[in-house]
């Protein structure tokens, strides 16, 4: 199955930190890293006062369901010391599925596509970068979800 992966961080180091999940990930038994977008830099999302963030989406091919895949993620960021504060507050790691192959999910722990990520454009550019011409699963064609957002804000490192 392949999957997106949206990896954030801006905590202690946020390049080492990204770079540490990707390795992570891949080192996964039945998850294998096939594409990596470039690092993205961007302003909280809450506009709270706390640093800016690295962004990357990564693209996973594993054998995996998504759940497990979610599980690793979070077992992952528990490995890179994320502390859980408050919503949206400063992070050394964030690992959100972005999208598993064209599964729709809405359970309790997981919902896929992530269901912010046509407001974010840290999610979305670096998405379009590995995969330009992607059809997100009820969303529809990533170009068009980019031409509704402002993607001002972001910058391309
Ligand atoms: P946001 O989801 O708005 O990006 P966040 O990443 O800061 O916020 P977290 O505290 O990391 O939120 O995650 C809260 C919960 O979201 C997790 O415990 C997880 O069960 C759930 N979740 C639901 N859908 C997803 C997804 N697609 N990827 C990762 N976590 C998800
Ligand atoms: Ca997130
Ligand atoms: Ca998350």
């Amino acid at each position: 199955m392949l999957a997106y992966i949206g990896l954030g961080s801006n905590l202690n180091n946020p390049k080492q930190q990204i770079k540490r999940a990707l390795l992570a990930l891949d080192n996964t038994q039945d998850i294998k890293v096939v594409a990596l977008s470039s690092l993205y830099q961007s302003p909280p999302i809450d506009g709270s006062k706390q640093p800016d963030y690295l962004n990357a989406v990564c693209k996973v091919d594993t054998h995996l369901s998504a759940l497990e895949l979610l599980k690793v993620c979070q077992v992952i960021e528990a490995q890179q010391h994320r502390a859980r504060e408050k919503k949206w507050g400063a992070r050394t790691i964030d690992l959100d599925i972005i999208t598993y192959g064209v599964q729709v999910i809405a359970s309790k722990q997981l919902i896929v596509p992530h269901p912010e990520m046509m407001n974010r454009a840290f999610v979305l550019l670096p998405l379009a970068e590995i995969e330009p011409t992607f059809k997100v699963p009820i969303l529809g064609s990533i170009q068009t979800l980019i031409d509704k957002l402002d993607t001002s804000g972001l910058i391309k490192l």
